[in-house]
């Protein structure tokens, strides 16, 4: 159980959304994140409920059916969820989306990716000033598995659980494309 719900323990927390002080005894939504001072260790980021229905609805929404705790709010939150979900990208590579606009090349043949096209993002290193940083890369679907020297089903099965807003019927195009 990754993320979490909680009454506040202590005041000393803010918020990574508006980054304000969370309030001891107010419900906060805790993203269990990679712990950047202790490789292979997790912790949680804290956020605001209200904050984290309009910057992390995934995980809030995943949180809330999971939890114990009793909200008060939570039908508001959901409908906050269900609005803001609909812009949210995947934090996690590989993903599947529309093409927002067809500016972005396919890494495998070069061709362009048309607006709304299903494509697919993976990790890249993009040089920055000199210095290397991780972006994200876009390919078709078809050209994906060869490029990524990954077996067409297991990376389809992959990019399905990072994806997040695809219908059933555009997940199942997806996968005619990728798998054939
Ligand atoms: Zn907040
Ligand atoms: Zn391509």
């Amino acid at each position: 159980m990754p993320h979490t719900i909680e009454s506040a323990k202590t005041g000393r927390a803010s918020c990574r959304t508006c980054k304000t002080t969370i309030d001891k005894g107010t419900l906060r939504f805790g993203e269990e994140v990679p712990n950047a001072f202790s490789p292979g260790e997790m912790t949680f980021q804290w956020h605001h409920l209200p904050c984290a229905a309009e910057k992390k609805p995934s995980a809030l929404k995943q949180a809330l059916e999971s939890t114990d705790v009793e909200v008060a709010d939570k039908e508001e939150l959901l409908k906050t969820i269900a609005i803001s979900g609909k812009k949210e990208k995947p934090s996690t590579f590989p993903y599947a989306e529309h093409a927002p606009t067809g500016r972005a090349s396919c890494m495998a043949c070069s061709e362009k990716i048309e607006k709304g096209d299903l494509r697919v993002a993976v990790e890249k290193e993009v040089e920055a000033g000199g210095f290397a940083q991780r972006g994200a890369g876009y390919l078709h679907p078809a050209c994906a598995p060869e490029h990524t020297e990954e077996d067409a089903v297991d990376l389809f099965e992959k990019i399905k659980a990072n994806t997040l807003n695809l219908e059933e019927d555009e997940l199942a195009a997806l996968e005619e494309e990728m798998c054939g």
